[in-house]
């Protein structure tokens, strides 16, 4: 079903770590600058060019704790060592104001905000084979040996789950996927 363009709506995009997100979201923002994204908190240390309060809220543990204990969050989950989570306050301050919101979060997190938001949007990233994941996430150059195969164990699960999503995307050719997610998130 397409979305309506004038109701306010939250739009989950979920998907194997190196499948694109990060890329298609940061070209979305280019193209539409006035979509709202929610910035995660998380325990990772941040990667180089990384920018506390812009990419993530990064927290000690202790900090993650409280926020969960706190009820501050609106999901969170453990992803290959470490802990992520969608601050509260900022997405329900977005939605009463009637603007739409973004989430890009992993598996767990989006079944739980499916449980909170069923009236949500979920769109399921792909790839277009695992071997082609498993170049992109070697390619970015940013992790571990150890960390790439933790999120290679754990694409394999969030593959397997793409049937609960309402949308998948595959991303091969990255202007086609564009094009599909402005269309299912109606910006186009
Ligand atoms: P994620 O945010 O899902 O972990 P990234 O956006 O960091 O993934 O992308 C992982 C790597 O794959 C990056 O090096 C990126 O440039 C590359 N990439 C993203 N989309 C495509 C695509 N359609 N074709 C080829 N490479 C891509
Ligand atoms: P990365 O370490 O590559 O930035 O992110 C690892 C994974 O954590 C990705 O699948 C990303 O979508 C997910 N993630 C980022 N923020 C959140 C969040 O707030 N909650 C949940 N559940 N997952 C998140």
């Amino acid at each position: 079903m397409a979305p309506s363009e004038t109701c306010a709506r939250l739009t989950v995009l979920t998907g194997p770590s190196g499948v694109g997100k990060g890329t298609l979201v940061s070209r979305l923002r280019e193209r539409h600058p006035r979509l709202w994204l929610s910035v995660s908190a998380t325990t990772r240390a941040p990667r180089e060019g990384e920018e506390h309060g812009q990419h993530y809220f990064f927290h000690s543990r202790e900090r993650f704790d409280a926020l969960v204990a706190e009820g501050g969050l609106l999901e969170w989950a453990e992803f290959a060592g470490n802990c992520y989570g969608t601050p509260r306050q900022p997405v329900e301050a977005q939605l009463a104001s009637g603007l739409p919101v973004l989430l890009e979060i992993e598996l767990e997190g989006a079944r739980q905000v499916r449980r909170s938001f069923p009236e949500g949007f979920q769109i399921f990233l792909a790839p277009p084979s695992f071997e082609e994941l498993e170049q992109r996430i070697r390619g970015r150059g940013t992790d571990s040996e150890e960390a790439i195969q933790k999120r290679l164990a754990r694409a394999r699960q969030e593959l397997d789950a793409q049937a609960e999503f309402d949308a998948v995307v595959v991303n091969d050719d990255l202007d086609v996927a564009l094009a599909e997610l402005e269309r299912l998130m109606g910006l186009v």
